[in-house]
């Protein structure tokens, strides 16, 4: 479905804590008129807060080269990418010089995402270093450790099992060798909480380290790597309400400085020769720079750090509250409803950000999430989520493969294919997630007013109809 016009939705107050762009955007309905859009995908990303948009376009006529450049804007630029260094490592709680006991600060390291932030980590593991993680990892946490022994944890049922299981399986390690856990803050499948604190005691008691990655806890709770007491921390600015393509990996210094550069080229090296037997001589940097090769997205950057401050002004507390009782809005607007089952590691009432995935009895996800874009103008996401180990196992079985859309047809209680992901924040009104509500409910009851057929792969109104 495409977009048709942007409007000014005038008639319809929009409440929500912080202004998005795109809130006035509105979708054409398969069944008539235009609606304003509801975007409740946020776990996959988030619009861009308007105060970062503002931010970014404040900039964009002064953009420069970043530490390449002698003129004034460079200078300017180059500056404002440092700033948003100091302004990313306050807002993660980064350990200053000497902190921690350990002689040195953490670094702050600008990539493109969490999953180029972990990669950057995976390839600066010491040799012969185990890696452990559990089998509900999103892919960009679960697949980069590729040059590592990785020891792939069974799903827990609690957060206290979770801590267990890791225990174990450390204690069953070789005592001596650098190790490291990689655990997620929040789950991008049901959006529960998982005990990182503890997680990262148990990780230390036992002389491994950890890296949490906070893709989905971020945008939602604050991360302090000082207090959870985490190694490093890997996010990414499209889920931080600023989708100008950077990330974050900010920790501890010695493994990163002690790694071959993540990418050879300007501004990771220091100084480069041209040795008498024709081959090429390489100092390289030894902080963040050594990672960082190649001209840094500055927009990315600024936009990243416009984020923290927009966030950290508003203050967590407040903005978790209010999500609260959109996940209450979502949870009692359904309880009520035998057909539609949550997806759960923890139990129901376990805490968890603004993210739930569901199934509905005798449809498949895609149908599901279809239907409620081209029906009610609200966009989800369906399918297994790049956790496909998680996914499975909350399904009960392997889903099968995809087959056509088009139910419901299928018989209540069979397998579901895929489930369906809700997610909400920061800039989320209300009436979207009421809608959805009533939009979940009167398909339900009622089923699709229209029909659907399978197109590469994507469940999508069937225009011949
Ligand atoms: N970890 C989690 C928990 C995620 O939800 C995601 C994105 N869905 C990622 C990592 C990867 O983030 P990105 O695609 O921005 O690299």
């Amino acid at each position: 479905m495409s977009v048709s016009t942007v409007s000014t939705a005038a008639d319809r107050p929009v409440r929500a804590p912080l202004p998005v762009l795109g809130r006035d955007v509105t979708v054409p309905l398969v069944t008539g008129g235009e609606v304003v859009h509801a975007a409740l995908d946020y776990a996959a990303s988030a619009p861009a807060l308007q105060r970062v948009w503002d931010d970014v376009a404040a900039y964009a006529p002064h953009y420069g080269s970043v530490h390449r450049g002698a003129g004034h804007l460079s200078r300017l630029s180059t500056d404002l990418f440092e700033d948003a260094r100091r302004t990313v490592a306050e807002f993660l709680g980064c350990r200053l010089e000497g902190g921690g006991g350990r002689g040195e600060g953490d670094q702050v390291v600008f990539t493109r995402s969490t999953t180029d932030s972990l990669n950057l980590l995976a390839a600066a593991l010491p040799d012969g270093c185990e890696v452990f993680v559990f089998e509900t990892e999103h892919h960009a946490a679960l697949l980069p450790w590729r040059n590592a022994r990785v020891t792939c944890l069974d799903a827990p049922s609690s957060p206290r099992q979770a801590v267990e299981t890791l225990e174990r399986a450390l204690a069953d390690r070789h005592p001596h060798g650098p190790a490291l856990v990689c655990v997620t803050g929040a789950s991008n499948v049901t959006g529960e909480l998982w005990p990182v604190r503890e997680l990262a005691a148990a990780a230390h008691a036992h002389g491994a380290r950890i890296v949490l990655d906070a893709a989905q806890l971020a945008p939602h709770r604050p991360v302090s790597v000082r207090e959870l007491d985490v190694d490093w921390v890997a996010l990414s600015g499209h889920k931080l309400y600023a989708p100008f393509g950077s990330g974050v990996l900010a920790g501890r210094a010695d493994w990163l400085r002690e790694a071959e550069p993540y990418l050879a080229g300007g501004g990771a090296s220091r100084r480069v020769t041209r040795r008498e037997d024709g081959t090429v001589d390489v100092e390289w940097h030894d902080g963040a720079a050594r990672h960082e090769a190649g001209s840094p997205n500055v927009i990315g950057v600024h936009a990243l750090a416009s984020a923290c401050r927009a966030l950290t002004e508003a203050g967590f507390d407040t903005l978790a509250a209010r999500e609260e009782q959109l996940i209450r809005t979502v949870r009692d607007g359904l309880a009520d409803l035998p057909e539609v089952r949550f997806l759960s590691l923890f139990g129901d009432d376990a805490p968890r950000v603004g993210v739930l995935s569901f199934v509905v009895a005798g449809w498949d996800g895609s149908h599901f999430a279809a239907a409620l874009s081209a029906e009610y103008g609200i966009g989800v996401r369906d399918g297994l989520f790049c956790a496909h180990p998680l996914v499975r196992g909350l399904l009960g079985g392997g889903p099968r493969d995809r087959g056509e859309c088009g139910a419901p047809g299928t018989v209540p209680g069979e397998k579901a294919l895929g489930a369906v992901r809700v997610s909400f924040g920061v800039g989320t009104p209300d009436e979207h997630v009421e809608r959805f509500v009533r939009a979940v409910r009167e398909l339900v009851r009622d089923g699709a007013r229209w029909s659907y057929r399978t197109v590469d792969g994507r469940c999508v109104p069937d225009a011949s109809r």
